[in-house]
């Protein structure tokens, strides 16, 4: 079987190298430097997204291709996160398919917990991702039938022919930064960061630094440079729900999924809110005010995660850290806010979060949006295109929805390898196109 499959995709893959040869002499591709035909699926990204899917997949006796532009799994995690980072949500609902956290794990595990995790979790699937290979594009070729995924590495361009492709890129692929008027003459003076490369309030100890968004990161920001002695204020500019992380003994987030089983989400968000009023006070009095829509119903409808309160607001109250409203422009040193008022600081920290950089390297129009790089069909439908594409990790559910999706997406695959009769077996290929000096590997 493996064989007449290989026979049949060489005889393919060389008269189409032909027409290909021809595209590359018109200027309409770069042309690779090594094509590898995978018989498994190629996953794109080595998050926990990719991850868990390379291991239900394996778990299933199918190999996978795993693409990681990165030199590391879990890039987001390893290198663009803050050090007092902990896993927002309680470790069950953070889990991977098949391997829970260790039982000594607290509650929240730390970040270094996760990655050691995550590390642990792709030894024993044995996971080896291709590190340094950013795809820059992947098609679906009809004549084929098979997906072009098109990487780029230290050591050239690589083709990957496969049947299967996992969009497993994130979220949180690129960070957003905004741009204020104003901003090149305050970078002549001040810092300004993206939270993806903030690591430590100790680095502004002393300092006036305004952290702008106040989501998750832009909260825990703010609390990091107070402890460190930095004097933060906060701009906000929207709306925002705060609860505290636990109420009632329990976390905020589980006795929500527990409540939801039984009541309508209106009642679960009343009466989130009348307990978190009665934990935290009236946020509005504070300059936070609330959504007129509750907050699960504003995370359905939006995708916009409410704040879990980790020790922000109490120094909002203690007045250690300022809100402000929105920014109108920046100057040398100083900040002009929408009410007119000017303050000077020595450094801007962007909380504003982060976007999905499918569009930029798939080259599809019926599954994921080119607006917002999501996948059109809401959650729980928009895990499987056409054509052999799924996507991973896009439920804005964070990791417990990744989890749902990868275990689907092996099932799926493993039923349409069944039918097809197509080998299990990851096999690699150089084809004649192009010499080659190394192997594609294979998890
Ligand atoms: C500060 C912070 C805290 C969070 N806390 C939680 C939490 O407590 N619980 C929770 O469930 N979720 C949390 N999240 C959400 C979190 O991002 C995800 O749940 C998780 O990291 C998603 O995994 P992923 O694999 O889908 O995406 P990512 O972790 O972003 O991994 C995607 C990978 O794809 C790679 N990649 C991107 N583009 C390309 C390309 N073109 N070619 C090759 N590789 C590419 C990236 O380098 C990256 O390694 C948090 C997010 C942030 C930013």
């Amino acid at each position: 079987m493996d064989f007449c499959w290989k026979r049949e995709m060489e005889g393919k893959l060389a008269h189409d190298y032909l027409s290909s040869t021809k595209r590359h002499q018109h200027g309409m591709m770069t042309s690779p430097h090594r094509v590898c035909v995978v018989t498994g699926p190629v996953i794109v990204g080595a998050g926990p997204s990719g991850l868990a899917t390379a291991a239900c997949l394996k778990e299933k006796n199918i190999t996978s291709v795993i693409l990681e532009r990165s030199n590391c799994i879990a890039s987001l995690w390893q290198l663009k996160t803050y050090d007092r980072l902990h896993l927002h949500l309680p470790k069950q609902f953070c889990e991977l398919p098949l391997i829970p956290f260790p039982d000594h794990f607290p509650t929240y595990p730390t970040k270094q917990q996760f990655i050691e995790y995550l590390e642990d979790y792709a030894r024993r699937f044995d996971i080896r991702p291709e590190f340094g290979q950013t795809v820059e594009s992947a098609e679906f070729d009809e004549n084929l039938g098979m997906w072009r995924v098109v990487s780029v590495g230290e050591e050239g361009t690589t083709e990957y022919v496969c049947r299967w492709l996992v969009a497993a890129t994130g979220e949180n692929a690129e960070p957003v930064v905004p741009r204020f008027e104003g901003m090149e003459k305050f970078k002549a003076t001040g810092v300004v960061k993206h939270t993806s490369q903030y690591k430590t309030g100790g680095d502004f100890a002393g300092k006036k630094v305004l952290v702008v968004g106040c989501g998750n990161s832009g909260m825990e920001v703010c609390l990091d440079l107070c402890n460190f002695g930095a004097q933060p204020s906060l701009v906000v500019r929207d709306a925002v729900h705060v609860l505290p992380r636990e109420m009632l003994g329990t976390s905020t987030f589980g006795l929500s999924m527990l409540l939801l089983k039984w009541l309508p989400i209106q009642l679960v968000d009343s009466f989130l809110l009348v307990v978190s009023r009665f934990i935290l006070g009236d946020t509005t009095l504070l300059g936070l005010n609330r959504p007129r829509i509750g907050p699960l119903e504003l995370k359905n409808l939006t995708g916009k995660t409410p704040v879990l309160d980790v020790g922000t607001l109490a120094k909002i109250k203690t007045g250690d850290i300022k809100v402000c409203s929105g920014i109108r422009r920046l100057k040398h040193y100083e900040v002009e806010f929408d009410n007119g008022r000017m303050e000077r600081f020595d450094a801007i920290i962007l909380a504003t979060g982060y976007k999905s950089n499918v569009p930029s390297w798939l080259k599809e129009n019926k599954m994921f949006s080119k607006k917002d790089g999501f996948p059109m069909q809401e959650f729980p439908e928009g895990w499987r295109g056409e054509c052999g594409l799924y996507a991973v990790g896009f439920t804005k559910r964070g990791i417990f929805g990744a989890s749902m999706d990868a275990k689907r997406i092996a099932q799926d695959i493993y039923e349409s390898s069944r039918k097809s009769g197509q080998p299990h077996r990851h096999i690699q290929e150089r084809m004649k196109r192009k010499p080659s000096e190394s192997d594609c590997g294979g998890n």
